[in-house]
């Protein structure tokens, strides 16, 4: 199973490509084409496909090559916005609504795993918070009270299943884990038996109104009533594309010496916080430590992050050995919420699901459960809290989009000449730089075999200029979070196409 980043996660250990068997481009007219192959494209095609809906699923790449791919899966009934956020900004019955969305996320996680017997090593967990200062403890008292009053069922800890010093904790009952991509797997199995298609290495270029939705594809065209973006973040460029911010979070499998593993998730309550929580396979323990995030493309040198990763992990646990270690992208949205339902500036059959902060696990579910309502009653509980056209003006928004409109005005030479790039790049193998070249900068990769790869650092998306990412090895851009290879080639959207790639000679 490849992902979009050169580290191997834990969930790609022992993965295949999943092996689609129902492949062939439907001829006709289908209900829905649902755009993208990780858990909020597969979970929303088995939900509508159980509906009695034709359902096609096109993924560029293979399942869980996106964010998917590279989680840590802690299934919560809270959010990284936390409850009295969402009161101030939203009021009570909002958070009271968001608070019912994720326990029916969570049923629906444990529904399926019972229904379709999906070995996924799911367990339910309690969830630790815990204050390790004064005005932590402050804070908690605020989240604990705005939880208690949103209905999530939560209580004060006496202990917590990491070996730190604490001044408070609260724990939240009844929160899981899951082994994603077995996960999403088992789900596919269940979609395709149930008729649905799955295709791919399949990328969505276009989707056209002609009377019916003509969605265009690299294997061909499909005619549908409804298309859902389940891509993380719509491709092209939207409204969405400001009202999201792109983000990198670290995450680390060890191993321990002893047996210390924590028989729960937890989580501290720094900015950045730290994440914890243990995974079971083939019978093996896991300890999975997450943190160290920041803006994408926003830290100079990302294995950093993970040498500080590995650093907090020694400072409670004796590691054995570090297993893996992956890093991943997510999108903050700007008012706290996520945006589910119609993509704004498309036709009314056009659905996305984006903006689900580090807590995308739970709500793909949501967003399954919402998109399934919308699409075969017409109306979902949750539409008006996740309506993707609100503008909800809290504090920080004029920043957000300020800060998310870094843009430039390049343009380049399509061949360079090898003796100034060695001159320029002074760099060693497996390093790479954005150079200036004739007064334009170029972005610059040596391989380990000393071969330079040159491409335009501009994005297609919005022309912001992308920056290196050394632990996945990928050209970055911090504006709305487009990912490409060393060559140009995309990774992960919004931007529709690659790098302009430069020639050397
Ligand atoms: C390190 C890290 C840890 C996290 N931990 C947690 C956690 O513990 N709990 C939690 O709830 N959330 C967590 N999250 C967030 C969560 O993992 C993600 O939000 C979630 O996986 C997103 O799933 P998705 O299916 O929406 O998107 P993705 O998994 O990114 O899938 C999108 C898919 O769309 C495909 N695609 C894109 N464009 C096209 C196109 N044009 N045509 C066809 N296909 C296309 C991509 O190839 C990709 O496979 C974490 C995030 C990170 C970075």
């Amino acid at each position: 199973m490849k992902r979009d980043g050169a580290m191997q996660s834990l969930w790609q250990v022992g993965m295949d490509v999943y092996n689609a068997k129902n492949i062939s481009l439907p001829t006709g007219v289908v209900d829905v084409v649902i755009v993208g192959g990780g858990i909020t494209g597969v979970t929303t095609a088995l939900l509508l496909q159980k509906s009695g809906l034709q359902c096609v699923v096109a993924e560029a790449h293979n399942l869980c090559f996106g964010t998917t791919g590279g989680t840590t899966a802690h299934l919560n009934t809270f959010f990284d916005t936390s409850y009295n956020e969402v009161i101030k900004d939203f009021g009570e019955l909002d958070a009271q609504l968001m608070a019912a969305s994720a326990r029916q996320a969570l049923n629906l996680f444990k529904h399926n795993v019972a229904e379709y017997n999906i070995d996924c090593g799911y367990e339910e967990k309690d969830g630790y918070l815990y204050a390790q200062d004064k005005e932590q403890w402050d804070e908690l008292e605020e989240i604990y009270k705005a939880s208690k009053k949103a209905g999530v069922e939560v209580m004060y800890a006496d202990t917590i299943p990491i070996p730190v010093q604490f001044t408070k904790a609260i724990v939240y009952k009844a929160q899981a884990q899951i082994h994603p991509s077995k996960y999403v797997y088992g789900l596919a199995r269940e979609f395709e038996k149930a008729g649905g298609v799955i295709m791919q290495n399949c990328t969505v270029t276009k989707v056209e109104e002609k009377g019916i939705l003509v969605v265009e594809t690299s294997a061909g065209d499909i005619k549908t009533k409804n298309v859902i973006y389940a891509t993380h973040i719509p491709p092209g460029v939207n409204l969405l594309h400001f009202r999201n911010a792109p983000y990198r979070s670290y995450a680390m499998a060890v191993t321990l010496e002893d047996d210390n593993y924590p028989d729960a998730l937890a989580y501290d309550m720094y900015d950045p916080y730290h994440y914890y929580r243990t995974q079971t396979i083939d019978g093996k323990k896991y300890l999975i430590v997450g943190g160290e995030d920041h803006k994408t493309g926003h830290e100079e040198n990302t294995d950093h992050c993970f040498t500080r990763v590995e650093a907090h992990i020694r400072t409670h646990y004796n590691i054995d050995k570090i297993v893996n270690q992956w890093s991943s992208q997510y999108f903050e949205p700007s008012d706290g919420l996520a945006y589910i339902g119609h993509l704004p500036g498309n036709p009314e059959n056009v659905y996305v699901a984006t903006g689900y902060s580090g807590n995308g696990i739970t709500y793909s579910h949501i967003a399954a459960i919402t998109l399934r309502d919308l699409i075969v009653k017409g109306d979902s509980d949750f539409k008006e809290i996740y309506e993707p056209s609100r503008i909800k003006m809290v504090a920080g928004f004029a920043n957000f989009v300020k800060e998310n409109a870094d843009v430039v005005k390049e343009f380049f030479a399509k061949r360079l000449a090898m003796e100034k790039i060695t001159a320029l790049a002074d760099l060693a193998p497996g390093e790479a730089r954005l150079v200036k070249y004739d007064g334009k900068s170029v972005a610059l990769y040596k391989d380990e075999d000393g071969k330079f790869h040159a491409v335009n650092p501009v994005c297609p998306h919005a022309k912001c200029l992308v920056g290196w990412n050394n632990a996945e090895k990928s050209w970055d851009c911090p504006c709305h979070g487009s990912r490409f290879s060393v060559n140009g080639e995309l990774l992960t959207g919004p931007a529709r196409s690659d790098l302009e790639r430069i020639d050397i000679g």
